[in-house]
Order: C-alpha cells, then sequence, then structure tokens
C-alpha cells in the first residue's frame, strides 16, 4: 500500500486524491501478488515464537500446499525457535541474541535449517526475497528489520504496530520508495483495509476502531490501584503477547491503533474514533457520507487477519469455526471513559501533536509496561508514567530514521528516570 504525503486525506474531495491513488497502486501491487500465486508462497516470520508467529505457523499448517517457511526468528528461545525450524523445514532460523548462537547452532546440527544470530542477520533476513514477511516482533525492536523488509521493496504483513506509531510517515514514504506493499494485520486496521476500495475513499467521513474494554472495562479507579500483571495480562476475549494485553487492559492498545490507523489509511485524527465493543465481533466501521456504515466481522482470532493477509489478495479457509451470530445473540456498544482509561486521551493527545510524541509515547509505554510486568510499578503508574514523559520530552520533528531512535532513546532515559 503506497501512501499520500498528506496524512488528512480522507473523506473531503481535494484531500481524497492521496487515499484514492493510493488504493489504485494497492490494486496494481494485488494484481501482481494474483500473478505470482501459482507457486507456493515463501514466507518469512520475524518473531516466530510469539503468538501473532504461532498464529500465523498455525495457518501455514493448515495449508502445506500454499506456503513455504523461508526464515524464523526468535528473540532469546533458541530451543522453542530451533524446534519451530525443524518442524516446519524452514530455510534458516536467526536468534536476536548473539549469546543464543552456539546453542541453536547445536540444535540444529545434522538438520537443513542454517542458524544465525544477531541484529545484522535479523535485518538481512528481513531483506531476503519472499512472498510476505510477516513482521511479529513486538515493541520498537521490530523496526530496523521491518524496516529492512520495507527497504528490499517486499510485502510486508505489519502486525509490529509499534514501528509505525514511531517512525509514522517516514516509513510510509519508505514504502512508497521502495515499492513495497504494506497489508495490514491487526484486526481493526486490516478490516478497514478489507473494505477500502478507491471508488469508497472519497465517501469516508470517519473510521472508527472497536476496543473490547479490556479486562477492566467496569472496574471503578480504585479497584485499578490494585491490578496484578497476572490480572492484566488476562484478557475476556483474545489470546495475546504479555505486552499487548497489558496495553489492552489501559486502553493504550487502541491509543496505539488511533496512530495505526492514522498513518496506514491518511486520515485525519478528528475523523479517528474508538467505540466498546466487549464481543470482539465487530473490529471495525467505516461510515460513509451516504450515512452507510460498512463493518467487517469475525471471531476475536488473529488467525482470520493472518489468512487475509498472507493469501492476499486471494482468499483462503482458515482453522476457525464460522461465525454464528444467532448463538453469539447480542452485540452491544459503548463509548470509551478516558478518565478511567487516561492512556487512550494521551494517545490521542500525542496523535494530534504529531512529531516525535507517537514515537515518545511508545517509549514511554514501553518502559512503564516492562516495570509493571516485572511488580516494580503499580497499573495506573503506566498512563502516569506515560504522561510526565510526554511533558519532559522535547517534541522534535522527524526528518530521518536516526531522529526515531534519538527521540525513542530520550524518551526511555526520560521515563526510567521517572
Ligand atoms: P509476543 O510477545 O507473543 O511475541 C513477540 C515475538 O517477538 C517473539 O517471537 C519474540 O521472540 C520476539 N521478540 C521480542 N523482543 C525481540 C527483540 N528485541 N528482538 C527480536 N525479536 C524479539 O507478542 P505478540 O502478541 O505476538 O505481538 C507481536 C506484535 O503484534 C506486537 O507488536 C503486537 O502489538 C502486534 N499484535 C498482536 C496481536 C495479538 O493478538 N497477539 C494482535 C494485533 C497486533
Ligand atoms: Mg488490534
Amino acid at each position: 500500500m503506497m501512501p499520500s504525503k498528506d496524512p488528512s486525506s480522507c473523506g473531503s474531495r481535494s484531500e481524497s486524491t492521496g487515499s484514492a491513488s493510493s488504493a489504485k497502486i494497492l490494486r496494481s501491487n494485488a494484481a501482481r501478488l494474483l500473478q505470482d500465486d501459482v507457486k507456493p508462497k515463501r514466507i518469512t516470520i520475524l518473531g516466530a515464537t510469539g503468538t501473532i508467529g504461532r498464529s500465523t505457523l498455525k495457518l501455514i499448517e493448515a495449508h502445506p500446499d500454499r506456503f513455504e517457511v523461508e526464515t524464523l526468528t526468535a528473540s532469546d528461545n533458541a530451543a522453542e525457535l530451533a524446534t519451530l525450524a525443524r518442524r516446519f523445514g524452514a530455510r534458516r532460523a536467526v536468534i536476536a541474541n548473539p549469546d543464543k548462537y552456539r546453542e541453536l547452532q547445536s540444535l540444529l546440527s545434522g538438520s537443513t535449517v542454517s542458524a544465525e544470530a544477531g541484529a545484522e542477520a535479523l535485518e538481512e533476513a528481513a531483506a531476503s526475497r519472499v512472498a510476505v514477511v510477516m513482521s511479529a516482533i513486538v515493541g520498537i525492536a521490530g523496526l530496523k528489520p521491518t524496516l529492512a523488509a520495507i527497504r528490499a521493496g517486499q510485502t510486508v504483513a505489519l502486525a509490529n504496530k509499534e514501528s509505525l506509531v514511531c517512525a509514522g510517515s517516514l516509513m510510509m514514504e519508505e514504502v512508497s520508495r521502495h515499492g513495497a506493499t504494506l497489508l495490514p494485520v491487526d484486526s481493526e486496521h486490516n478490516g478497514v483495509f478489507q473494505l477500502l476500495s478507491p471508488e469508497l475513499v472519497p465517501a469516508i467521513t470517519s473510521i472508527t476502531l472497536t476496543a473490547s474494554g479490556g479486562p477492566f472495562r467496569s472496574w471503578t479507579t480504585e479497584q485499578m490501584k490494585r491490578v496484578t500483571p497476572a490480572e492484566a495480562v488476562k484478557h475476556p476475549n483474545w489470546s495475546m503477547g504479555a505486552k499487548i494485553s497489558v496495553d489492552s487492559a489501559t486502553l493504550m492498545n487502541k491509543g496505539l491503533e488511533l496512530i495505526e490507523a492514522q498513518q496506514l489509511f491518511h486520515i485525519a485524527p478528528e475523523k479517528l474514533g474508538v467505540l466498546i465493543h466487549p464481543q470482539s465481533i465487530i473490529h471495525c466501521l467505516v461510515h460513509l457520507k451516504d450515512g452507510s456504515v460498512l463493518s467487517q466481522m469475525s471471531h476475536p482470532d488473529m488467525i482470520t487477519p493472518i489468512a487475509c493477509a498472507l493469501a492476499w489478495p486471494q482468499r483462503i479457509s482458515a482453522p476457525i469455526k464460522p461465525l454464528d451470530l444467532a448463538e453469539i445473540g447480542s452485540l452491544t456498544f459503548e463509548q470509551p471513559d478516558e478518565m478511567r482509561f487516561p492512556a487512550l486521551r494521551l494517545a490521542r493527545k500525542a496523535m494530534e501533536a504529531g512529531g516525535s510524541a507517537p514515537c515518545v509515547l511508545n517509549a514511554a509505554n514501553e518502559i512503564a509496561v516492562k516495570r509493571f510486568l516485572a511488580g516494580e510499578i503499580g497499573f495506573l503508574d503506566i498512563a502516569k508514567i506515560v504522561e510526565r514523559t510526554l511533558e519532559t520530552t522535547d517534541n522534535t520533528q522527524l526528518r530521518s530514521m536516526g531522529d526515531v531512535l534519538a527521540a525513542d532513546s530520550s524518551a526511555r532515559s526520560n521515563a526510567e528516570r521517572l
């Protein structure tokens, strides 16, 4: 998907040209992908041992004739990485932590999988030509490998929202410059992506992302003071990694997703909304000027958006039961409460401020969530640390990836001090 220069292009006549042309380019990219589709697609998974990585492998396992595994990567868990690489006949396994190289090498001895380690190997693997790179590393650690894949002109299925939140329009410019294709995997964005067409773009008045509300949706602030890490990672609907589960509990996840949507769909902040929908069946709403509202529905299981992205522009079956609305019975909706969940308000402020503010927000949140999971701070301290970090860190312009890394690093040291 190709970006327009103007991030506010959805909805108004003169501004809509950018999104309409990006939708056209998306279609021609899609036609190219369709031609490539006669032979099995080779897939690289960055973050193969995580929740998204394992769901991607589950889908690949269900379609042995359609997909082949090129490279699998992980942070530290050499044993799991080696097991997965052997099981899926990967060509290469990369462990980010170089200290784990010997262990990975010995676990893979006698197999055809080549073992590699370190940040450079990770970027090389991301750039090595495949049909789709699944970007599923958690946090800003995913930025450099995702950029390497983009700069190699790959088709990137993007789960790693933090990289887009931090690098924003710079990353979208790289997508355009290198003729890469971005396929959103985050369920809400994947839903919007499924609904968008060049004809529709000028008619869009706003986009709503839904949120389950997390495990503390109906808790008072007083009750949330005593939330434990174990309670925060127990999401009512989705099964996810620890960091995104905490982000869902604070609603920071939805805040990051607003910024992700702003970048992916070139839409102005005031045209982006959030609606609490505890059943997590409807993932997004696209509002049109004639009063129509389009939505995308599926079970709260990432296998569906992953199947959509990996097979795009074709459709394939996913190992999931059909959606039965009669069985679900009722779908309910409520407004988010930004007093009880200030992270959402902070993310919206950062999105509106632009510059390095989204990157600072993300960095402070990553630090605070890590400290919360380690039992060092309380649940409500997460948003407080993010707020103070935003107040005490300069909002700078991001002209290069070096600027992004500098903003990230100064926000991290400010957040650590707090
Ligand atoms: P996870 O914690 O389960 O897995 C993270 C993966 O990244 C693991 O394979 C880990 O080894 C790897 N990793 C972690 N730190 C690394 C580092 N420093 N260098 C290299 N690799 C590293 O996370 P997840 O829940 O699978 O989420 C992955 C990404 O997808 C996140 O950005 C998340 O926001 C996004 N996402 C997840 C879901 C979901 O349902 N889990 C939904 C939408 C978006
Ligand atoms: Mg999501």
